[in-house]
C-alpha cells in the first residue's frame, strides 16, 4: 500500500499535519518511535495554547490524538531510520521494523535533550541524573535535589519538582534566566526553590554504588568550588534536533536543525519539515501545530500536482 502522505512524529507539528491532510483527503500514516504527544507530553502545564486555560501536556496530546485519529489517521509505533526518495511522489521510509511508501513526506521529529558532557553523565542516568522531571522527579519526593538549566524547561521542571521535593536549587551557567518573566516570577516565588547563577558544572560525585551522591560547581567569576549533596540532578541545557535520518535530503544549520522556511519546504521536494526540527526562532506548541498544519496543505499541494 502506499500513502498519500507519510508523517513521521506524532508531536504538535505531526498531530496537527496530520488532521490538516486527512480534511484534505488524503491518506494519512503517523509513525512514532516513543511517545504521543512528544515533548509537551513531558509538561506537567501549559496555560498558552488557545482556549485552553491550563492543562497537562499529556492532556492536550490525548486531545490532539482523538482529533487525528478520529478523523482516519493511522497510527505505526516505530522508529524511522531511513528516507529514501525513489521518484517524485515515491518515498520509502525504512523504520526498524518495517518499511512503508507514501507519495510525500512530513518530518516532524522535534528535538531530544541536549547532555552536559560531563564525565560519568551517560552511567548516572537513571541513577540520579535525569533529563525528564516529570517522569522521575517522583522518586525525590522530600528530598532536595538539583536543576541544571536556565530557560522554560529548567523552570517549568523546577514548577513540577516543587510540588514533591524539599528543595529545588536550579543552577544556571550564565548571570541570569532565559525563560518567560511570567514563568521565572512564579518559579522564584515559590519558598522552597533558591537558584545560584554563574555555576559551571565540573563534577558528579558517586557513592559506592554508583549512584550519584551529588555535583561540584565552579563559580565562572570567582573560581570558588561549591557543593550540592544531593542524590536527583535535573538538566534542561538545550536540545538536539532528531534530523540524522534525513541529513542527506536537506539543508542543516549549524545546529542540526533543518532549514526551511514558513513554507516548510526542504531541498528535497516532497519532503516537508514542521515543527521544532525546523530552523525557527520560537518553539512551542503553537508553532509546532502552525508548522504542521502548513505542510500538510503543502503536501497535499505537491501530491496533486503530480502527474
Ligand atoms: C518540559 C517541557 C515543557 C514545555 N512547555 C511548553 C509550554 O508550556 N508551552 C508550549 O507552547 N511549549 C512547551 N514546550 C515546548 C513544546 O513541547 C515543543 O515546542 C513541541 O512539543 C514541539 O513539537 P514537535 O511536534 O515539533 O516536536 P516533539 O514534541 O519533539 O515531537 C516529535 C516526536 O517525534 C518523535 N520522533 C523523533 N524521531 C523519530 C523517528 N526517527 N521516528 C519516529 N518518531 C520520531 C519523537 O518521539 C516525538 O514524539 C515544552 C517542552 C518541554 C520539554
Amino acid at each position: 500500500m502506499k500513502y498519500d502522505i507519510i508523517i513521521i512524529g506524532a508531536g504538535p507539528a505531526g498531530m496537527s499535519a496530520a488532521t490538516y491532510a486527512l480534511r484534505a483527503g488524503k491518506s494519512v500514516l503517523v509513525i512514532e518511535a516513543e511517545t504521543i504527544g512528544g515533548q509537551m507530553s513531558n509538561s506537567p502545564r501549559i496555560e498558552n495554547f488557545p482556549t485552553v486555560k491550563a492543562s497537562s501536556g499529556s492532556d492536550l496530546a490525548d486531545k490532539m490524538f482523538e482529533q487525528m485519529t478520529d478523523f482516519g489517521a493511522e497510527l505505526e509505533l516505530d522508529r524511522v531510520s531511513d528516507v529514501i526518495k525513489r521518484g517524485e511522489g515515491d518515498f520509502l521510509v525504512q523504520c526498524e521494523y518495517n518499511a512503508f511508501n507514501a507519495k510525500a513526506v512530513i518530518w516532524a521529529t522535534g528535538a531530544k535533550h541536549r547532555h552536559i558532557g560531563v564525565e560519568g553523565e551517560e552511567e548516572l542516568i537513571g541513577k540520579g541524573v535525569s533529563y525528564c522531571a516529570l517522569c522521575d522527579g517522583a522518586f525525590f519526593t522530600g528530598e532536595d535535589v538539583v536543576m541544571i538549566g536556565d530557560a522554560n524547561t529548567a523552570l517549568s521542571y523546577t514548577m513540577f519538582l516543587s510540588n514533591c521535593c524539599h528543595h529545588v536549587y536550579i543552577c544556571t551557567l550564565f548571570d541570569r534566566f532565559f525563560g518567560e518573566k511570567a514563568m521565572v516570577d512564579a518559579v522564584l516565588a515559590r519558598e522552597n526553590v533558591s537558584y545560584e547563577h554563574n555555576l559551571s558544572l565540573q563534577k558528579f560525585l558517586k557513592n559506592e554504588k554508583g549512584e550519584l551522591a551529588g555535583l561540584v560547581f565552579e563559580n565562572t567569576q570567582d573560581k570558588s568550588l561549591r557543593e550540592y549533596k544531593v542524590r536527583g540532578c535535573f538538566i534542561a541545557v538545550g536540545q538536539v534536533p532528531n534530523n540524522d535520518a534525513i541529513k542527506n535530503l536537506v539543508d542543516l544549520d549549524k545546529g542540526g536543525y533543518v532549514i526551511a522556511g514558513e513554507d516548510t519546504a526542504t531541498k528535497t521536494a516532497g519532503l516537508f519539515v514542521a515543527g521544532d526540527c525546523r530552523s525557527k526562532r520560537i518553539r512551542q506548541v503553537t508553532t509546532a501545530c502552525a508548522d504542521g498544519s502548513v505542510a500538510a496543505i503543502a503536501a497535499a499541494s505537491y501530491i496533486d500536482a503530480l502527474k
